[in-house]
């Protein structure tokens, strides 16, 4: 799956752990780091932009180094170095790279049946726990796009809801502006509507849950 559908789906289960701010920021980094070994794209591009030659790392590393166990390993041992309580982020952590994992086994084909992805579970030391699986969908196929407009929705409720949302992870001033619009905007939605049952059924505040947002980041710091 794309880089983006591994960050909106990590922060949905980090925002379920309970953890605090920071530590929850990181479990979504485990979620996102096994893709570094993609950044090959960047030398073979480079390479062939200035120097007109043809490396092939994306290729060569991609789905071989960082989505196996060893990579998980090796991610969340270095993330969970970071946390305040290293043990569950390093759990969590360790869970979230296998679903990035899953997930790109199921949905990261290329264009054509023949550019199945395979993962090599023991990648880079060993070949011989390699999973291929044959019904591996396009990385741009419906259902790839569907989760990726279904978290979308989450996360919007999440921000009228809770006053949470990925933007926080990286500034605290945009994911304030974003909440407050979005909560602006559904208070405007709900008063035009009136107060239905469906605010109700679904505990949607609009500009309260911004504001109990910010009472809970006035009340600890570091959520
Ligand atoms: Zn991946």
């Amino acid at each position: 799956m794309s880089p983006i559908t591994h960050f909106l789906g990590s922060w949905a289960i980090s925002d379920a752990t309970g953890l605090a701010h920071r530590d929850r920021n990181l479990v979504v980094w485990c979620g996102l780091l096994p893709d570094l070994d993609g950044a090959g794209i960047v030398v073979d591009m480079a390479n062939r932009l200035l120097f007109g030659t043809e490396t092939f790392w994306y290729g060569r590393f991609h789905h071989s180094v960082l989505h196996g166990l060893p990579g998980a390993i090796a991610i969340v041992l270095v993330v969970s170095a970071f946390a305040t309580r290293r043990v569950h982020v390093f759990l969590w952590g360790f869970a979230i790279v296998h679903l990035h994992i899953l997930c790109d086994l199921v949905g990261s084909r290329g264009p054509t049946p023949f550019d199945v992805w395979p993962i090599y579970y023991l990648g880079p030391f060993s070949n011989e726990l390699t999973i291929r699986w044959a019904g591996q969908w396009q990385l741009n196929a419906w259902p790839n796009v569907a989760a990726t407009l279904l978290l979308i929705g989450y996360i919007l409720y999440r921000m009228v809801s809770a006053g949470r949302s990925p933007v926080s992870m990286f500034s605290e001033r945009a994911h304030h502006a974003v909440n407050q619009t979005f909560s602006r905007r559904w208070q405007r939605l709900r008063a035009r509507r009136g107060e239905g049952h469906w605010s109700k059924l679904l505990g949607l505040g609009g500009d309260e849950a911004c504001k109990r947002g910010r009472a809970v980041k006035q009340e600890n710091p570091v959520e």
